[in-house]
């Protein structure tokens, strides 16, 4: 099967095995073939979020992008292990334990709860570690005291700084000079002997959660985990870290010099870094992946504007399918704008997409999210066999892999998927196939390989797991579905009541092909779903 791949040579140009991809890396500003340390693995580590609140769409940005980038990975035959932090011991999360007068640790709880409700409902499923900073006391600690041992950083009065002067790389992620830094004032800055230097271990005030150190009572700064824990799971140099552009400075920075300065080794061979997220009518940033990000801020007030509550009443409203197909339609290093008018377009193609499923289920009598999805490249590959549309198919396939390999460029493969679309309907017309088509004939053989193109490539976006009824079922919108279902029924009531039984029994029908059964009773049409 996979010789058909190589053998193709069209307009369009085709990938050869095995893939050359490309990957934009912030540290050299250019884009570099990617080749991973100990190949076929790859350590992949995100910077995730300060659990003191309830997450927006903002934090949705990178952990969509990065699944996406695993899945791709893992799609071009690497073993990629996904790390994503969470920061449960901050500043923040101290003041919201006060304000609500419960202890740090079950807010820290029911925020994480809230973070990975909303990563299923988007179809983020491909992280393989969650580690939490306080549980990484030791390793901090470790990590900090071996800085000062080798002269990195000093101790004053409790506090331990890491030294920006002793690190001769230092700046050179975010291009800044030493001369620019500016420290972040407050009551440290009278401890530090220069003005950029940054917090590794901070002393404990009265009243605020402390573990042992050697310095006495205190917490870890925010960089030092990420130093800690990436070191702990990917080891001294690890592949690929990401992030939100907002944290190149300080927090890449000072992670960066952390680890190279306690290592002797670089600690990331490709820095990426997505863009972060405009509101579409005000123009301002938003949406902030870090400890900096507020829910306050623009993206969080619109991400509510039509209606209340987070994120998770986003989804309700928009469903987390859209909400990450709308996220993957930019390529990750541009700036979204965001807008909930974008989610209802995102809606409207996705729609398209979801008519040909059903068409495709009505004419093969198989479901398109129950298709195999193919593991590798390889197994995805399809033999032509003359045919004229698996021709422009299989070169459409071939656009879609030469854009992911090229920085991951979404944006570009999510057009070659309406290309696909298109193609696929146009086979279905031309051919005029219907439920009554016999499922021997070739032309829907065909359609069942450009089913499976479909689903096959949808896959390794994370996109279509599950029919649109199914989606969020926990969060659902329950109540918009029962309202619609009594839409139709009443339209159905109407309809018999003029003796138009014709209308009655198609949507019955229509309805029974999606697997929602009508019942006649006494007190009225009762519906429900056969599983
Ligand atoms: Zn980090």
């Amino acid at each position: 099967m996979s010789t058909a791949t190589a053998a193709l040579s069209g307009p369009t140009g085709s990938v050869q095995q095995p893939a050359e991809i490309r990957v934009y890396n912030t540290l050299t500003k250019t884009k570099e073939l990617l080749q991973p340390i100990n190949p076929p693995r790859i350590g992949m580590y995100l910077c995730g979020p300060t659990v003191y609140a309830e997450s927006h769409i903002g934090h949705m940005v990178g952990p969509v992008i990065f699944d996406t980038i695993k899945r791709f990975l893992r799609y071009s035959g690497y073993q990629v292990t996904w790390v994503v932090n969470i920061t449960d011991v901050d500043d923040k999360l101290i003041a919201k334990s006060r304000e609500r007068k419960i202890p740090m640790s079950q807010i820290a709880v029911e925020m994480t709860a809230d973070y990975l409700a909303n990563l299923r409902e988007l179809g983020v499923n491909q992280i393989d570690f969650l580690p939490r900073a306080t549980d990484h006391m030791e390793q901090i600690v470790d990590f900090i005291r071996k800085l000062q041992e080798k002269g990195f950083a000093y101790e004053a009065d409790g506090d331990v700084f890491f030294e920006v002067a002793k690190d001769p790389h230092y700046g050179q992620l975010s291009n800044r000079s030493i001369d620019s830094m500016q420290g972040d004032g407050g009551e440290a800055a009278g401890k530090k002997r220069a003005a950029g230097d940054f917090a590794l271990w901070k002393s404990a005030r009265a009243g605020e959660p402390a573990w042992d150190s050697p310095w006495g009572q205190g917490r870890p700064g925010w960089h030092i985990e990420c130093s800690a824990m990436s070191h702990a799971i990917l080891g001294e140099t690890f592949d690929i870290h990401g992030g939100g552009l907002d944290l190149m400075f300080p927090h890449h920075e000072n992670e960066r010099a952390q680890s190279g300065c306690c290592h002797g080794a670089p600690m990331v061979k490709y820095w990426m870094h997505n863009g972060l997220m405009r509101a579409g009518d005000k123009g301002k940033v938003g949406g902030k992946s870090d400890r900096e990000a507020d829910t306050d801020d623009v993206v969080g007030k619109i991400s509510r504007s039509r209606g209340a509550g987070g994120l998770s009443d986003l989804i309700r409203r928009q469903t987390g399918e859209r909400i990450r197909f709308f996220l993957l339609r930019t390529h990750y290093r541009s700036t979204i704008v965001y807008g909930e008018d974008g989610l209802d377009e995102a809606g409207t193609s996705l729609a398209a997409f979801y008519r040909f499923f059903e068409r495709f289920a009505e004419v093969t009598g198989q479901s398109f999210y129950e298709l195999p999805a193919p593991e590798t490249r390889d197994q995805g590959a399809i033999d032509p066999r003359g045919d004229e549309a698996l021709h422009e198919c299989v070169a459409l396939r071939d656009r879609f892999l030469a854009a992911m390999d090229d920085d991951f460029n979404t944006a570009l493969a999510i057009s070659t998927l309406f290309d696909l679309l298109r193609a696929a309907n146009r086979h279905l017309d031309k051919h005029d196939l219907t439920a009554a088509s016999s499922t021997e004939s070739p032309a829907v053989e065909t359609l069942r390989v450009i089913g499976g193109i479909l689903r096959d490539l949808t896959a390794v976006l994370g996109l279509f797991r599950k029919p649109p009824l199914d989606q969020t079922t926990d969060r659902s919108d329950a109540e918009l579905t029962s309202r619609l279902m009594q839409v139709l029924i009443d339209l159905r009531k109407d309809a018999r009541d003029k003796k138009d039984f014709a209308t009655g029994d198609r949507i019955r029908d229509r309805l029974a092909e999606i697997g929602v059964a009508l019942l006649d009773k006494k007190e009225g049409t009762l519906w429900e779903r056969k599983s």
